[in-house]
């Protein structure tokens, strides 16, 4: 028997025994992605950690709920809650309007996650579709007294909870010390907004009437009040980048708290950051490296996912170009070796609970591709059962083996004439002319061979 699963928990800081809430059914939330630009590859190196964490769910035989939201308004430039709205900046970019720009990068974000075979969550909420959720939410906040006006929007008092930003482990009272002229009039440099006033005289593109006045909800509610609408007070996971865990994740858990009483989830899960030459790849930073980039330079999308596989989440992960080549090539082999196996076996117990034992272990996906890599090279006496047994690993990969087939040679037009009017000729038993064709098809490059069902054609070998 394989052991049980166990996760890292950030909030509690430990390696946990995974056991769901509810039996048989597991709720996910991960934040999505915020549609104001391209996703980069370092977003999606943590939606690829997602994707392996809720096929691992699956694989111990979990049916996963899974909600990831959109996040299309509210997000400001400043996790501090200042300068403009990421939209609308993106808006101003582009010349087109925060509706269009949300649609557009939506879309391209769906595409990519397609491209590395990421499966679609159960729900993708748009943060838009749900103001009135964010502000009952934040109407029940204000009267259970953790909210109060300034001059542009409302906010938590984060000194209303004595354990706020347990899950950063933040020293509140060294950043009360530390407090810096710019928190306006807020009333602690922690506190956050959950409702901004749009400004006198400003016309937004993205602007609601509210109880508070016309304005937009801000980041971190949207979350709070999405994955409570869709998966309840309390659910099983959480997860988010690592840059979540001190702002983001730190509010939503105070915001629910503050509501209902409970932490949100059960476990808070990170992705560590893709670094690229050592620094953290950032949207806001300008210049960063799109899946486009890869497949422009005829990287397969699926070798990124490969390259994500051989890191554990856990840790960060260096991008370079040499690093996919090697991840390109690994993977190609895979491929290679898998279609070169026979079919009609069964997968083998043995590998089968090995490979559960190393998923099981916090998600150690490195250690289980290192495994398939031993089952290939193998000592299995049954090869199909070897195919049989890394067919059910990629439930896991989603390196997409069984339907992967090697490129066929396009042949040109021209090619496929000469072919065929030399078939032609032969049933016509003109030997001659059959001959002079296939001289002509040599001469092209292109090696005819005939089959009972007509005939092939192959390039020439060099
Ligand atoms: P955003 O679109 O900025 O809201 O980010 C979408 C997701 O990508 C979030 O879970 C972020 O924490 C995560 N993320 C942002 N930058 C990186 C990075 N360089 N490496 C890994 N994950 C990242
Ligand atoms: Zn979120």
């Amino acid at each position: 028997m394989a052991p049980p699963l166990r996760l890292y928990d950030n909030y509690t800081r430990t390696l946990r025994l995974f056991e769901p809430l509810k039996a048989g059914g597991v709720g996910l939330y991960t934040c999505g992605p915020t549609v104001y630009d391209y996703q980069h590859i370092g977003n999606f190196r943590t939606f690829l950690f997602e994707d392996v964490l809720k096929r691992v769910l699956e694989w111990n035989g979990y049916k996963v709920v899974h909600v990831m939201n959109i996040t299309d308004v509210g997000h400001l430039v400043s996790d501090a809650d200042e300068g403009e709205d990421k939209m609308e900046k993106g808006s101003r970019r582009t010349g087109k309007s925060a509706w269009e720009i949300a649609k557009l990068y939506t879309e391209a974000f769906l595409a990519d996650m397609r491209a590395l075979n990421i499966e679609p969550p159960t729900y993708l909420p748009r943060a838009t579709d749900h103001i009135p959720e964010q502000i009952a939410f934040i109407a029940d906040i204000e009267k259970k007294g953790y909210a109060y006006r300034t001059s542009d929007g409302i906010y938590f008092d984060t000194s209303k909870q004595p354990d706020y930003g347990y899950l950063a482990r933040l020293d509140k009272s060294g950043l009360e010390a530390g407090k810096r002229v710019d928190v306006g009039e807020k009333r602690h440099p922690t506190d956050f907004a959950l409702w901004k006033f749009s400004a006198p005289g400003e016309k937004r593109q993205m602007e609601w009437d509210s109880p508070w006045g016309r304005g937009f909800p801000g980041w971190h509610i949207e979350c709070s009040a999405m994955a409570q609408q869709y998966l309840g007070d309390y659910f099983d996971i959480h997860c988010g980048g690592e840059d979540h865990i001190p702002v983001h994740h730190t509010n939503e858990i105070a915001q629910t708290e503050a509501r209902v009483g409970t932490r949100l989830a059960n476990f808070w899960m990170h992705g560590y950051f893709l670094l690229e030459g050592d620094a953290k790849m950032a949207k806001s930073a300008g210049e960063f490296l799109r899946l486009k980039a890869l497949t422009d330079r005829g990287y397969d999308p699926l070798a990124y996912r490969y390259l994500c596989l051989t890191a554990h989440y856990r840790s960060q992960l260096n991008f370079t170009w040499e690093a996919l080549d090697g991840a390109a090539t690994a993977l190609d082999r895979l491929r290679r070796g898998f279609h070169a196996l026979p079919d009609g076996g069964t997968p083998e117990a043995r590998y089968l609970e090995r490979f559960t034992a190393e998923l099981n272990d916090d998600l150690n996906v490195p250690r289980a591709l290192a495994l398939a890599w031993e089952l290939l090279r193998g000592d299995l006496v049954d090869l199909s059962v070897t195919k049989a047994t890394l067919a059910a690993f990629d439930r896991v990969f989603g390196f997409g083996l069984p339907t992967w087939q090697p490129r066929q040679e396009t042949v040109p037009e021209a090619i496929h004439a000469l072919a065929a009017a030399r078939s032609a000729a032969r049933a016509a038993r003109d030997w001659a002319e059959a001959d002079r064709l296939r001289a002509e098809l040599q001469a092209a490059g292109w090696e005819v061979e005939d089959r009972p069902d007509g005939y092939a054609l192959k390039r020439r070998s060099a």
